[in-house]
């Protein structure tokens, strides 16, 4: 069957939407939309605009590996270049007449009969395809604590990740709800203007320095007239990454080292007392997600500053109450409470059967080899549950994933079969494997409570083990893995 003729749908144009668009061009699929409901591709890059975000792994390791970026200004790229970066891809792809903006998916159902997924967006219009491919992205839906009171303050609150650039903060009294990787972030420069900005801490975690350095032209110049050398800063970058693997590793030697490391930056920057014994994180390094930031602990240091090493109890209509009884006034409030992680209920999907995907994952999502499902015929995901790899940079396994992906659709086409369902059995082999595999990472372990294992006690983010491994199941897997009909 004719390459051409397979109509794909893509949900999201982030960077999972651009690297499954790029491969489908790469291997002849050209009849495919991408719908974002955004205006602009880009997907948290474009939706995300906080004061003082960036990335927080190397600029040059974050890149489509096909499309390295000479013009990083710095080894850590801030939000509006990583922006433009992947927004210029979609177009030197040749993505952007596929993309569909502004159109949000609410529903995506299997018809049986015609082996046809029917995808409808928030105006009700359809759209028939043979195949669809979900790359709505992993952590995106703003997560909010769930304590009394919340709409009843009278002053602005926002999500950290929605963020309210009409309220100026100069001079106001601002509480930050939280004290992971988008606080580390917010909270310097918010702390640079607000009269008086309380930070509430519910578990301490690791930060290790950030070491932001800007590239001089000389060097950007040199990247872009000198490719093996921005390979091998490329390639520099990737292995410092692949380190922070090994530091996930229960038993690890690497685990000690970065702990070791962690805890002097902390004593350097901050002198002995409450403080600091409050930011001394009291779990393994890796079971949380580890930070990098070298502004944050001097801006708790600052006098207009405050940590309280509490979480959130209620909030009332003229400030909050802490869990350990304190009442502030604040004007503001602003969650840094992270996301809803792997939220299948995002858009209502129905596969064979009228099998509903939100139930079929219930409270511990598994994908096969973090692409496919079983009941859910020619339904795949870019970054499905444990699609994810720990030692190697978000594109890097994002690329092995949709090259699988489209090597599938390939055998379908050769093979004129009309769906592709993962088998059943298969499926669950592999997940038991992963099932025996969790405990051996931080992350993974049952000492464990972060986002990345749910209340069921399964750890559905992150693959365990290393790209090695998890290229290997891919290289191995193929049509053979699935029911043909
Ligand atoms: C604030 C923030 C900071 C982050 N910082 C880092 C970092 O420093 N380092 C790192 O490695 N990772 C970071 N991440 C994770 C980051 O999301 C990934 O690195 C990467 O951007 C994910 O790409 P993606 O394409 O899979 O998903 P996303 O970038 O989330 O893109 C998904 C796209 O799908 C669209 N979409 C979703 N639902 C629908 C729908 N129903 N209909 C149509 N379109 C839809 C969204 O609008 C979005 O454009 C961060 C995430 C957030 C939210």
């Amino acid at each position: 069957m004719d390459r051409s003729s397979l109509r794909i749908a893509i949900i999201g144009a982030g960077p999972s939407g651009l690297a499954t668009g790029h491969e489908l061009l790469a291997k002849g699929f050209s009849n495919f939309t991408i719908f974002e409901k955004a205006p602009k591709p880009g997907g948290t890059w474009h939706l995300h605009t906080y004061p003082g975000l960036a990335c927080d792994v190397w600029a040059h390791s974050y890149t489509f590996s096909y499309a390295p970026n000479p013009s990083w200004t710095a080894n850590f790229a801030e939000q509006p270049e990583i922006e433009t970066y992947l927004q210029r891809c979609a177009t030197e792809f040749g993505l952007d007449p596929h993309i569909r903006a502004d159109t949000r998916i609410v529903r995506v159902h299997f018809e049986e009969v015609r082996a046809e997924w029917s995808l409808e967006d928030d105006s009700g219009e359809r759209f028939l395809f043979d195949v669809v491919i979900s790359a709505m992205g992993n952590q995106h839906t703003a997560l909010f604590p769930s304590v009394p009171g919340m709409e009843s303050f009278e002053g602005p609150s926002w999500h950290g990740t929605q963020w309210n650039h009409d309220v100026k903060l100069e001079g106001q009294r601002v509480v930050i709800v939280g004290s992971a990787a988008s606080a580390v972030q917010i909270v310097p420069e918010v702390a640079k203007v607000a009269g008086q900005l309380t930070v509430l801490q519910r578990t301490p975690n690791w930060i290790m320095p950030r070491g932001r350095k800007f590239y001089s032209e000389t060097k950007r110049k040199l990247f872009r007239l000198v490719p093996p050398y921005l390979r091998m800063i490329q390639r520099g970058q990737r292995f410092l990454m692949g380190m922070v693997h090994d530091a996930a590793t229960l038993g690890h030697k690497r685990m000690e080292d970065f702990e070791k490391r962690g805890l002097s930056y902390l004593e350097k920057v901050l002198p002995e007392g409450e403080l600091r014994d409050a930011l001394t994180p009291d779990t393994r390094f890796g079971c949380k997600r580890g930070l990098v930031s070298d502004d944050f602990y001097p801006a708790l240091l600052r006098d207009n500053v405050e940590l309280i090493a509490s979480g959130l109890a209620e909030v009332t209509p003229t400030g909050i109450v802490t869990s350990d009884g304190r009442r502030l006034e604040a004007d503001v409030i602003i969650y840094c409470t992270g996301y809803r992680i792997l939220d299948f209920d995002r858009f209502e999907v129905r596969g064979r059967d009228g099998l509903d995907l939100t139930e079929a994952m219930g409270d511990s999502p598994q994908a096969h080899k973090g692409i496919a499902r079983p009941g859910f015929p020619n339904y795949f995901f870019a970054v499905g549950p444990n699609g994810l790899v720990l030692n190697v940079p978000y594109f890097i396994t994002v690329e092995r994933n949709v090259e699988s992906i489209v090597r599938l659709l390939e055998q379908k086409q050769e093979k004129g079969a009309r769906t592709l369902e993962v088998k059943e059995s298969l499926h669950q082999d592999y997940n038991a494997w992963m099932d025996s595999q969790f405990e051996l990472y931080s992350w993974g372990d049952s000492s464990c409570t972060s986002y990345y294992r749910t209340d069921a006690g399964r750890a559905p983010f992150l693959f365990p083990g290393n790209f090695k491994t998890y290229a290997q199941f891919h290289d191995e897997g193929g049509i053979h893995e699935f029911d043909l009909a």
